[in-house]
C-alpha cells in the first residue's frame, strides 16, 4: 500500500531492543523528542511511511524484511529500512556529513575536513533513500525529507516522483555563502534542494542564509519575503533577522522558504515536574546543595556546544570571588554521541582535564566545585535538575535551536524563578523572551552573565521567568506540528490545476 506522507531520516522510528537473543521494536519511552514529534503526523493523514538505514550486517538473515509495518500508539504505518554496509555509514554519515557538513553548517571552517570524503558513496546512499522513498509514495504524495546527510535526495525524488510534494527540513544552523561556498559540492547540493517545494528552517536568519546562497550559487531571486514577526525577535541577539524570506523563483519554478522551529513537548515536561517522583527528586537535589546555588548546563560533547568556554568561565569566576567558595556548583552535563570521532575525543579530553583543574584547585571534601556527567540522563531526572537548579547557562558556540533552554523553562515555577543564560549563537535566542542574552565568544560576556543570574533579585527573575514560560509554550511541538501541517495544505493547493472558469 502507497503512502500519502513519507517521512525520510536517517534513524529508525523506534528503539531495537534485544530481549532473548530477538531484536524488538520499541516505541520510545518519553513523547518529547524529534522521532515521535514526527511519528503524531501520520495520525493527521490516510497511510503514512518512514524511510531509515539499518546496519546491512543485521539484515543478512533470510527472514529480513526490508519493508515492514509497524502498529503503535501512532497507528500503523509502514518503515522501509535501507541496508547500508558499516563502511557505507561510516562514508556518509560519520566523515561526510560529521566531519565536512557538520563544522561548515555550524561556522567552523578550521575543522572542516575534505580529504576522506568520498563523494560518490554520498551520492549513492543519498540515491538509495530516494529510490526507498519513491517506492513508498503516491504520485502526489508529500515526501518531507530531514538533515543534511540527506542534501540529494530531493533531486534524486524530483526525477523519480515529478509529481509529488517535496519538502526539506534542516535541523541545524545554514550559513551563508561565505561559509557554505567552502564545500565544493556546493551547485549539486543547492540544485537538489532547489528541486523541492519547500526548503526549511527553524529561524529566519537561515532561511536567508540559504537564500544568499542560492542566489550565489544558482542566481535565483527571491520573489517574496516579509517583516519577521516580532515575537521571532529578541533584543540585541545576534541571530536576529529582520526580513524573513518566502518564495524563490528557480527555473520557472516557485520555490518556498519555510520558517517554522521545532519546540519541546511543553506540557509533558511541564506535568513531569509535578509528579510526586520528581517533586521528591526535587528535594533531594536542594537539600544536596546546603544552601548553595546550583549552575546547571545540558548537552552533547561537540565543539558546537561551548563546554569548553562554560567550564573556562566558571573556573574565572571562582578565581575572581572567593566568596562563592563552597558556596555554588556547576552540574555539566556532556553526553558523548560520537565517541569513535577523534574531533570529540580531543573535546571531551579537554572538558576531563579542565574540570580536573577545577576541582583540584578549589574543591574539598566537603565541596566539589564541578560535577560533570557523561552518560545521558533520563527525561523525568533531567527535569528535576532543571526544576531545581537555580541558573541553567546554555552557552553554544553555534545551535541550530537547542530545545534544552525550552525544557528548563517548561520545567520551572514561577513562584520559584531561576535565571537562563542563553547564547545569542543558539536558534531559540530569537524566540525566548527573558533569558540573560550571553556571547560565548566573549570572556566579558559570559563573565557579566553568571554575575546577573546569580545576583538576581525574586521579583526580576519572576518576571523573566514568566516571560521565558510564555514563549517557550508559544513555540511548543503544537505550533510547529500544526504549521507544518498547514503549509503541507497550502504546498498540495498549489499543485493542484487551477479549476477551469466558467464560461
Ligand atoms: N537529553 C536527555 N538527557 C541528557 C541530555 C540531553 O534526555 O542527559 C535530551 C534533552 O532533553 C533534549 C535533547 O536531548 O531534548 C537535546 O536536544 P538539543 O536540541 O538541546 O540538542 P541537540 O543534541 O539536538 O543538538
Amino acid at each position: 500500500m502507497k503512502s500519502d506522507l513519507v517521512i525520510v531520516y536517517h534513524r529508525q522510528p523506534y528503539q531495537e531492543v534485544e530481549v532473548d537473543g530477538r531484536i524488538e521494536l520499541r516505541e520510545h519511552s518519553s513523547p518529547n523528542g524529534i522521532v515521535p514529534t514526527m511519528k503524531g503526523f501520520f495520525g493527521k493523514v490516510q497511510r503514512g511511511a518512514w524511510v531509515a538505514w539499518k546496519l546491512a550486517e543485521d539484515t543478512g538473515a533470510p527472514d529480513f524484511e526490508p519493508v515492514i509495518e509497524v502498529s503503535d500508539s501512532f497507528g500503523t504505518y509502514d518503515v522501509s529500512r535501507l541496508p547500508l554496509t558499516e563502511e557505507q555509514v561510516k562514508s556518509f554519515y560519520h566523515v561526510t556529513s560529521k566531519e565536512a557538513f557538520w563544522p561548515i553548517l555550524h561556522g567552523f571552517k578550521e575543522r572542516y575536513n575534505y580529504d576522506p570524503v568520498d563523494w560518490s558513496t554520498f551520492r549513492s546512499v543519498n540515491w538509495a533513500f530516494a529510490e526507498a522513498a519513491a517506492e513508498q509514495a503516491t504520485d502526489d504524495a508529500v515526501i518531507w525529507v530531514h538533515d543534511y546527510n540527506l542534501w540529494l535526495v530531493p533531486g534524486y525524488l524530483r526525477q523519480l516522483k515529478p509529481n509529488a510534494t517535496i519538502a526539506f527540513f534542516h535541523h541545524t544552523p545554514f550559513p551563508g555563502p561565505d561559509m557554505f561556498n567552502v564545500l565544493p559540492w556546493r551547485q549539486e547540493i543547492v540544485e537538489s534542494l532547489l528541486q523541492c517545494d519547500s526548503v526549511g528552517f527553524h529561524i529566519p536568519r537561515y532561511a536567508q542564509n540559504f537564500a544568499a546562497v542560492a542566489r550565489s550559487v544558482r542566481g535565483v531571486r527571491l520573489t517574496e519575503d516579509m517583516d519577521t514577526p516580532a515575537e521571532m525577535l529578541q533584543p540585541g541577539v545576534a541571530l536576529n533577522d529582520r526580513i524573513m524570506p518566502l518564495k524563490l523563483e528557480h527555473a520557472g519554478r516557485p520555490v518556498a522558504v519555510h520558517t517554522s522551529p521545532v519546540g519541546v513537548n511543553f506540557d509533558h515536561v511541564e506535568r513531569l515536574a509535578t509528579t510526586p517522583e520528581v517533586t521528591e527528586k526535587i528535594d533531594e537535589i536542594r537539600g544536596s546543595l546546603n544552601g548553595g546555588k546550583l549552575i546547571l548546563s545540558v548537552s552533547r560533547t561537540d565543539y558546537t556546544k561551548g563546554n569548553i568556554e562554560q567550564l573556562e568561565a566558571f573556573e574565572r569566576l571562582l578565581e575572581r570571588r572567593p566568596e562563592l567558595h563552597g558556596m555554588v556548583r556547576l552540574m555539566l552535563v556532556s553526553v558523548g554521541a560520537n565517541r569513535n570521532m577523534t574531533a570529540y575525543q580531543e573535546v571531551q579530553a579537554r572538558i576531563e582535564e579542565l574540570t580536573g583543574r577545577i576541582n583540584g584547585a578549589y574543591g574539598s571534601f566537603e565541596w566539589q566545585p564541578v560535577a560533570l556527567i557523561g552518560q545521558a540522563i533520563p527525561l523525568a531526572d533531567l527535569v528535576a535538575y532543571y526544576a531545581a537548579a537555580d541558573v541553567a547557562s546554555i552557552t553554544p558556540l553555534a545551535d541550530g535551536l537547542n530545545l534544552v533552554a525550552s525544557e528548563f523553562c517548561a520545567a520551572r515555577r514561577e513562584d520559584t524563578p531561576g535565571a537562563l543564560i542563553l547564547s545569542e549563537f543558539a536558534g531559540c535566542a530569537v524566540l525566548l523572551e527573558g533569558a540573560i542574552p550571553v556571547n560565548p565568544f566573549s570572556h566579558a560576556s559570559m563573565d557579566s552573565a553568571l554575575d546577573q543570574a546569580l545576583a538576581m533579585e525574586p521579583v526580576e527573575a519572576k518576571a523573566r521567568m514568566a516571560a521565558l514560560r510564555k514563549s517557550a509554550r508559544r513555540w511548543d511541538i503544537n505550533t510547529w506540528t500544526e504549521a507544518e501541517l498547514a503549509h503541507f495544505d497550502a504546498l498540495r493547493a498549489s499543485h493542484r490545476p487551477a479549476p477551469v472558469a466558467a464560461a
